[in-house]
Parts: structure tokens; C-alpha cells; sequence
């Protein structure tokens, strides 16, 4: 295992790599000459390179910036649903290198696991470094507590999967592992603070405080999910009226503009429809901003963190709403209070499963031994 400050030196250049040796020195407050002893196994083994050496333009000063080894590690991330699952192939800092989804035809946790083993196979990865599953709902301790969607109630699945796969493999909520990957490898980057929210089929919350994921049981159970957002919008299936996944799930969407056209209409149809002007569809996005923007900035003022990541596959109701989520997210600030910075990631799927293989990469680091 390595120690604290060696642990500290691989996210360091994992995270924000290729990075210089005087700003490692300062990140990590060591003297050069600790760094240099600190780096030495790691260069020795391959994991980490020294780059040729460039000026950083200070009185020509060689910089020896230090970076990952390139191929060091391949990881595979996969995001459950009920119905489907989706698996990235991804280099140590989660870079995509390919994806495949695969409908689930059972959620029987063994059925599952074989059916990972099966997108592993089509990703081509023999023996990746890692393998990172997420799921909706409360995971503790590498096994799944619940999960309503998959209906398991405390399965074992890290270690069911190990077995079938024959590497390690990490298990996490997907709205942990979505927020895990944000701070290392994505938008929330270098942020010490913010809110993730996620809409698609449903509506997920998440939260990073002083660089750190908050990690509670409570991250589990979705219940940002239901917060109540408007006062005369439809009722979820709990029956909160106007709470979040009324306001804001693909499928209560969709529910609302079919019922106002009298004809099924999909989620992305119900978008499409908005954009072009059709006002009943319209009128539908134009409440779901309203409560998206309220959502946002309520996350900021109760939690002091004035940033947030918008992201999940509902992320098209952004695209085609912006300017009323922005103004949405006004009206519920404090004029004297920071601007909310919001970054959007759009990958949707894609975004989950990454997720899922940046847990993976931070559990391979801790595994890491220089021995
Ligand atoms: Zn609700």
C-alpha cells in the first residue's frame, strides 16, 4: 500500500497532470528534494514519466513537468438501470475509449453480472485494471443495500462479479460515482465545492464539500429527488405535487405534453416540439426550467457551494431552455450573493458510466504498492 503523502503525489499528478515540479511542491507542501525522493519509485516502476523539459516562461526555469505514464491502466465503467445496462472503456483518467450498451433481460444479479462479463468481452479488454458498477440506490461496503430498479435488496455484487470477471471490482451509488468523477477527471475539476444534479429518467443529487464527495446513506435514497419545486405541477408517484421528478423525469414530461396533444409523445419529441414552438409543449419545458433553475439555486443557498454540474440523459431539457433556467436561477438568488457557475455536462449516459470506472481508478490507485 502506499503511504498518505505517496497516495497524495499519484492524484496529484493523476488529477491535474501534466503538472511542473514547483507546482506539485506547492500543491503538496514538500521541498523539492522530498518531491524528488517521493516521485523516484514511480518513475522507476513506469507509472509516472518525466516530460522533456519546457520553460514556464519564468526567467527560463526548466519546468520537468511530471504526468501518468501513457497506457498505464485500462478500466471499464458501467452503469445499471433497470432495463439496461451502459459500459465505457476508459484510460486511468477516464478518458472514453469505447462504449456498448446491452438491455438487461433479467435483473437476477447473477444474469447481470454475465451480461457485464459479455460487454467487457465486446469492449475488447481482456483484463482491465478495474471494473467500477454503479447502480441507483444505497450501496454499502461493496454490496448493493437496495436498489429499487434492479428490485435487489442486499446483494453482494462486488464480490458475485469478481468472480465472474477476475478483477477487482468497485460497487458505488451512481450519483457518488457520477460526483467522484466530476471532481477527479471532469467539469468540478479544481472546484472545492459544488452541487451535481442529474435529470433523465429520474431526478438525482449530489454534493461535494471541501474536495470531498459527501458519502452518506442518505446519498442512496434519492431524496433531492423529491423536493418540492412548484406549487401547481403534477404529482409523482409518491404523491408530492410539483416535487422534482414531477417537475423534471423524462417520463413526467413526456406524461404531461402526450396528455395535452391526446397522443404519445416521447421525451425527445417533447423537446423537439418546445424548440419549434408548439405551445403546449412548451408551456410544459417552460415549468420544468422554472424548476430546474429553483432546484439550483436552492442547492447553492442551503449548501453555501455557488456551483453546480448539471448532467444525466435528460440533459436536452438545458439545451432547449437555458436562458429560462438562468433566469429561474435569479429570481431565487440573493443579488449580493456569488453567481452560480454552472457547468453542463452533456454526455448523458456516457457521464454515468464514467462515473462508475472513476471510482474504479480511485480504488486502483489505493491498491497501488511500490514494493
Ligand atoms: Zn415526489
Amino acid at each position: 500500500m502506499l503511504t498518505d503523502s505517496e497516495k497524495a503525489l499519484a492524484r496529484a499528478v493523476l488529477i491535474h497532470g501534466p503538472i511542473s515540479r514547483s507546482a506539485l511542491t506547492t500543491r503538496l507542501g514538500l521541498s523539492p528534494a522530498s518531491l524528488t525522493r517521493l516521485a523516484k519509485p514511480f518513475l522507476d516502476r513506469g507509472l509516472l514519466v518525466e516530460l522533456d523539459d519546457t520553460s514556464d516562461g519564468s526567467v527560463g526555469r526548466p519546468v520537468r513537468p511530471l504526468d501518468v505514464a501513457p497506457g498505464v491502466g485500462r478500466f471499464v465503467g458501467v452503469k445499471l438501470t433497470g432495463e439496461a445496462l451502459h459500459a465505457v472503456a476508459t484510460d486511468v483518467r477516464a478518458s472514453l475509449l469505447d462504449s456498448v450498451s446491452r438491455p438487461l433481460a433479467s435483473t437476477a444479479p447473477g444474469d447481470v453480472a454475465a451480461e457485464i462479463a459479455r460487454a467487457i468481452d465486446e469492449l475488447g479488454l481482456t483484463e482491465p485494471s478495474g471494473v467500477g458498477v454503479s447502480v441507483g440506490g444505497s450501496v454499502r461496503q461493496d454490496r448493493v443495500e437496495y436498489a429499487p430498479f434492479l428490485h435487489w435488496e442486499d446483494v453482494p455484487f462486488a464480490e458475485l462479479l469478481e468472480h465472474v470477471v477476475g478483477v477487482p471490482v468497485s460497487l458505488e451509488n451512481d450519483l457518488v460515482a457520477l460526483a467522484e468523477a466530476e471532481r477527479w477527471f471532469g467539469l468540478g475539476r479544481g472546484i472545492p465545492g459544488f452541487t451535481v444534479i442529474t435529470i433523465g429518467a429520474g431526478v438525482g443529487y449530489g454534493l461535494v464539500v471541501h474536495g470531498e464527495v459527501v458519502r452518506s446513506r442518505e446519498a442512496g435514497l434519492g431524496l433531492g429527488g423529491h423536493l418540492p419545486l412548484s406549487a401547481n405541477g403534477p404529482v409523482c408517484q409518491e404523491g408530492h405535487r410539483g416535487c422534482a421528478q414531477a417537475m423534471l423525469s423524462s417520463g413526467s414530461i413526456s406524461a404531461q405534453v402526450s396528455a395535452s396533444l391526446q397522443r404519445p409523445v416521447e421525451y425527445a419529441e417533447a423537446l423537439d416540439l418546445a424548440a419549434a414552438g408548439d405551445p403546449a409543449a412548451r408551456a410544459v419545458v417552460d415549468a420544468a426550467a422554472d424548476a430546474l433553475g429553483r432546484f439550483v439555486a436552492l442547492a447553492a443557498n442551503l449548501t453555501l457551494q455557488p456551483a453546480t454540474v448539471l448532467a444525466g440523459e435528460g440533459m436536452g431539457l438545458f439545451a432547449v431552455a437555458e436562458d429560462r433556467v438562468r433566469s429561474a436561477i435569479d429570481a431565487d438568488r440573493d443579488p449580493r450573493a456569488d453567481p452560480i457557475q454552472l457547468y453542463v455536462d452533456d454526455t448523458a449516459f456516457t457521464a454515468w458510466a464514467r462515473g462508475a470506472a472513476a471510482v474504479a481508478i480511485q480504488a486502483a490507485v489505493d491498491r497501488l504498492r511500490l514494493d
